[in-house]
């Protein structure tokens, strides 16, 4: 498929690198819509995101809105449990895997459901890392056999919880994070006359590279130093509850990088495990964390948002590397633990904004044609525009422009130019500018200053979300969103841009992309249609994301929508359930107001002024519905069909 401009959808494909970052769930379609397979290996399966939009207003959802595949989130669990299982088969590996999902990663009751209920045949369990994710893993993990383990610092009453849930009859493992927490959990089982599961978190020293670095280390906020855990290991023996000890746990950090870290990890973790055996604590299981990274920029590269593996590779990684380690030791093949969280949840969950304006660093412009007596400046800059065609000295001309600009500045401060004539200079600035930029489009070298340009001049297309909500590690930590288009794909791009959002802080913006196999301040994307929604997807979000925004300027949750495919109509999917975000009245009340005597203070002043016969009681019934109405509503702005 080619258009008019020589622009096909393999360029589009080239520039947003969908099929790179999308994992085999996304990629462009031949109607340059954007087309989602919820279960690559059934590819016949194809929904256009179009027929999601269109289904969306028709549902009258408001954008923004998350929407959700729960498909995608069945296809990640049972990806990773095959992974396992297959290179557990093909190595004769003789412990078994007993993954569980940790659910600080997204807590959304929906997203736990779907995880417990696709990991059933695989006695896939959950983690849970505080007092409030305990009481939630206890009432959802319904799989039997299947582990919940318990990270984090505890107290007391998470202990008794705990083993609450062995009295039920569930495998809790609590695993210890600092000494203390073996003497109170010990106390605490006795007291109650219940068998723990324990288990020990070693501080080990491979690092994680990349962001999440000092997860693992000596100077790691969790876990047990070698001599803690022989320590530990002999004071359960002293409290006759060495049967009590089953797990070695390590964690050396999220979104690992490089493979090469996950390997050392192993071997260490493998080593203690192997030492432990041999002392006399035979433990069932090795739990090692999470850390299995997401091709966030596409680039399959050691880079901060990417990972130079496979979820193969990984897999193969620590199974084959405990297996070596324990047979060099004569030591049994432990069960396999692994905390996945970001590779489970990332790719099911997107955020739909519509673009809702365009903000231009050039302005809107003025009539710049000569006037009389007009200061010389005017027209200095005049000329520099007129002779921009004899191209070959682009660098002179930017060089000019911008020295008068600022002379022109300080003119008018000393008020020798008018403030008409400021507009006018700043006006044919911005055109040379344009021109320069043109004429540098084909040029085999450009200097630095001229290439900056580029940026400087690229539009900011207002998106209806807010940043700090939606995509919370964008702005604390550079974590790199995939960003593109819905539809019109099939068009060539025309306009540089980069991302703004509608909170009232300048941080609110999207300014680093992956384009093409770089990492850019822009990303093109098409020319605003009047009369035409534009629509971008931001990719990932479903790890951390979802859960993590905050209520900056007030925003508050999003709508979301939640998508199933239908096995009998390739085409067809369904909006299983809308869940509604924040209204004006839910974020109002989280800061402590009171909308109902809000709305009834409104209204006070309107009948006074009612009374005052300022307003005529129709008109003030008008305002108090209108009020009210909004208190009721959606916290983002409105957008006309
Ligand atoms: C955060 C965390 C995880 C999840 O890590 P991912 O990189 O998202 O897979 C697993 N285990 C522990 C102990 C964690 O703190």
């Amino acid at each position: 498929m080619t258009s008019e401009t020589g622009w096909t959808i393999e360029d589009a494909e080239q520039l947003y690198g969908v099929s790179r970052w999308g994992a085999g769930y996304f990629r462009i379609g031949d109607n340059g819509n954007l087309h989602i397979t919820p279960d690559p290996d059934n590819p016949s399966v194809r929904i256009d995101f179009k027929s999601v939009l269109n289904e969306i207003q028709q549902e009258g959802v408001q954008f923004p809105v998350v929407v959700r595949f729960h498909d995608i989130l069945r296809s990640q669990v049972t990806r990773l449990n095959s992974a396992f299982a297959d290179i557990i088969r093909e190595c004769d590996y003789q412990g078994e895997y007993r993954g569980v999902y940790p659910i600080k990663v997204n807590q959304m009751r929906e997203v736990v459901e779907e995880i417990v209920y696709a990991g059933k045949p695989f006695k896939y369990g959950l983690e849970a890392g505080s007092k409030a994710e305990l009481l939630a893993a206890l009432a959802m993990n319904t799989n039997e056999d299947s582990l919940t383990v318990l990270n984090g610092y505890k107290d007391e009453e998470f202990m008794r919880l705990a083993l609450m849930g062995r009295r039920l009859g569930n495998r809790m493992v609590v695993v210890v994070e600092k000494y203390s927490e073996l003497t109170l959990l010990v106390k605490t089982a006795k007291e109650l006359g219940i068998d723990p599961i324990i288990g020990v978190r070693a501080k080990i020293t491979a690092k994680g590279r990349g962001k999440w670095e000092s997860s693992g280390g000596e100077r790691a906020k969790f876990g047990l130093t070698i001599a803690e855990i022989i320590h530990a290991a002999r004071y359960l023996k002293e409290q006759g509850m060495e049967h009590c000890l089953k797990l070695l746990h390590f964690h050396i950090g999220s979104q690992l990088t490089d493979i090469r870290s996950v390997q050392e990890a192993i071997t260490e973790g493998a080593r203690i495990y192997t030492e432990l055996y041999k002392m006399g604590f035979p433990l069932d299981y090795v739990d090692v964390g999470g850390g299995l990274g997401i091709d966030y920029d596409g680039t399959a590269s050691t880079s901060d948002s990417s990972r130079n593996y496979s979820m193969q590779e990984y897999v193969a990684n620590i199974v084959h590397g405990m297996k070596e380690v324990c047979d060099l030791e004569d030591v049994p093949h432990p069960n396999l633990v692994s905390e996945s969280g970001r590779a489970i949840t990332a790719h099911h969950s997107c955020v739909v904004t519509q673009i809702v304006g365009e903000i231009k660093a050039s302005g809107a412009g003025i009539d710049t044609s000569a006037a009389d007596s007009e200061h010389l400046f005017v027209s200095n800059m005049r000329d520099i525009l007129q002779s921009l065609n004899d191209s070959d000295n682009l660098q002179r001309a930017y060089n000019d422009a911008s020295r008068y600009k600022e002379q022109a500045i300080d003119a008018f401060k000393l008020r020798v130019l008018s403030l008409e004539e400021l507009a006018k200079i700043e006006t044919l600035y911005w055109q040379i500018m344009e021109g320069i930029r043109n004429g540098s489009a084909d040029a085999e070298y450009v200097p630095d200053e001229l290439q900056d340009m580029k940026y400087s001049l690229s539009s900011q297309y207002l998106c209806n979300f807010s940043i700090f909500q939606s995509a919370a590690d964008t702005w604390a930590i550079d974590q790199l969103l995939p960003v593109v288009p819905l539809t019109r794909m099939n068009e060539k791009p025309q306009v540089n841009c980069s991302l703004v959002d509608i909170t009232c802080d300048s941080d609110g913006k999207i300014d680093q992309f992956a384009v093409g196999r770089e990492i850019t301040h822009i990303l093109p994307l098409h020319k605003l249609n009047t009369g035409e929604p534009y629509f971008v997807g931001m990719f990932l979000t479903g790890a951390y994301q979802d859960v993590m925004g905050d209520m900056h300027n007030l925003f508050g949750r999003l709508n979301e929508v939640h998508i199933f495919s239908y096995d009998d109509d390739p085409e067809d999917f369904y909006i299983e359930e809308v869940v509604h975000g924040s209204s004006v009245k839910d974020v109002l009340t989280i800061m402590q107001y009171n909308p109902q005597a809000m709305a009834s203070d409104v209204k006070r002043m309107i009948d006074r002024q009612v009374a005052n016969g300022h307003i005529k009681p129709r008109e003030g019934v008008r305002w108090t519905d209108f009020y009210e109405a909004c208190l009721n509503g959606y916290t983002y702005l409105k957008t006309s069909k």
